[in-house]
């Protein structure tokens, strides 16, 4: 399988319980690298640019607002299918049906508060790895 990149964000309800180790060491467990790192606060238009494929979604405006509650920490991940291996060490969206092990079943609060973000597809990973960093700001 080809070496991918992905995004992954540690979202607010994580960053103010102090889980942010934690999380990061799941994915190096998983054999995910973290080859970028920043701590930032989202602003109200960040955080609907980013969801902007949701903006239709009933939960959207609720989504913002938690988005922006606190600070997140952006990160590019970097392994062997990083798309998909992300996605399998995060969990299920909502915490009641994910996997024994995942983040969200183990850090989650709640189907909204469920402690990180990972991209879902090639594509996409590759806009939302250019929405937070240079190519500079990358090294694998
Ligand atoms: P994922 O993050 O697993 O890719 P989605 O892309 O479907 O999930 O949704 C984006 C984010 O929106 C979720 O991670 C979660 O924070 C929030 N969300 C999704 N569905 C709901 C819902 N039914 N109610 C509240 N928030 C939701
Ligand atoms: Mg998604």
């Amino acid at each position: 399988m080809a070496v991918e990149r992905t995004l992954s964000i540690i979202k607010p309800d994580a960053t103010r319980r102090n889980l942010t180790g934690k999380i990061i060491a799941k994915f190096e467990e998983a054999g995910l690298k973290v080859v970028a790192s920043r701590r930032l606060r989202l602003s109200q238009a960040d955080a609907e640019a980013f969801y902007g494929v949701h903006k239709e979604r009933p939960f959207f405006k609720d989504l913002v607002s938690f988005m922006i509650s606190g600070p997140v920490v952006v990160q590019v991940l970097e392994g062997e299918g990083a798309i998909q291996k992300n996605r399998d060490v995060m969990g299920a969206t909502n915490p009641a049906n994910a996997a024994a092990g995942t983040i969200r079943k183990e850090f989650a609060e709640s189907i909204e508060a469920n402690s990180v973000h990972g991209s879902d597809a090639p594509e996409t990973a590759a806009n939302e790895i250019k929405f937070f960093f240079r190519d500079l700001d990358i090294v694998g």
